[in-house]
This record gives C-alpha cells, sequence and structure tokens, in this order.
C-alpha cells in the first residue's frame, strides 16, 4: 500500500500546520475547508477507513472521539458541530487514510456539507 499524504504529513515528510498531537493521533486544519472550522483528526496508525477497523481498533477509535470532543471544546464549538467520516470511493473518500472532519460554526441546518 502507498503511504499516504496524512503518513508524510504524520512523519513531517511535508509541511502542515499540526494543531494537536499525541502519541496516537494528530489534528490538522483542512486545507479545503468546508466550514470556518473543519479539522481533520487523523490516527498515526495508517487505517484506510472505518470498514477496514478492526476490533483491536477499538480503543484508538473511542481516543479519536475524545479528542474530537476536547478540539470541539478548544475551538468554542462544542455546542454546534458536524463529525464526518467518508468512507471509500462511493462514500466520497479521497485520501485512503482514516480521518475524521469536524466541522463547525457553519448553519448545519439545510442538507448536505
Ligand atoms: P476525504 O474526501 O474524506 O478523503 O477528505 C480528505 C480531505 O483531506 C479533504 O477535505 C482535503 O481537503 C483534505 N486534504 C488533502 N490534503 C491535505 C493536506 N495536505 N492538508 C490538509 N488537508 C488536506
Amino acid at each position: 500500500m502507498s503511504v499516504s499524504i496524512f503518513t508524510k504529513i504524520i512523519n513531517r515528510e511535508i509541511p502542515s500546520e499540526i494543531i494537536y498531537e499525541d502519541d496516537l493521533c494528530i489534528a490538522i486544519n483542512d486545507t479545503h475547508p468546508q466550514a470556518p472550522i473543519h479539522i481533520l483528526v487523523i490516527p498515526k496508525k495508517p487505517l484506510v477507513n472505518l470498514a477496514e477497523a478492526e476490533e483491536s481498533d477499538k480503543d484508538l477509535l473511542g481516543h479519536l472521539m475524545l479528542v474530537i470532543s476536547k478540539l470541539a471544546h478548544q475551538q468554542g464549538i462544542a455546542d454546534g458541530f458536524r463529525v464526518v467520516a467518508n468512507n471509500g470511493r462511493g462514500g466520497g473518500q479521497t485520501v485512503f487514510h482514516l480521518h475524521f472532519h469536524l466541522m463547525g460554526r457553519k448553519s448545519f441546518s439545510e442538507q448536505g456539507m
């Protein structure tokens, strides 16, 4: 499997503004934001997507959810945000390294992003 752009960012092989990092994941600003706040939360483990996740990834997936919550609080959007994980080409996934989109400061009452 080829190395994803997110692994290159994690390894500091290509530059990115990393706004959060711990042993298991990083968070970066999306380069093509769909909302005023649009952060990607990315595990360091190069899981392809949720469909490829296994029982052994349970703790990691839970950790990512809690990081999303922490970032939502830090960004002041805890009362209104959206989390999206596009899965597979049919689901709109373009980078095949699991990531969660955290989006906020936009009205999500309408359909779509
Ligand atoms: P998805 O379509 O769900 O796979 O989302 C991939 C996301 O990664 C898109 O929203 C892109 O704008 C974003 N993206 C791609 N390359 C970079 C990069 N180098 N830094 C930050 N975000 C990126």
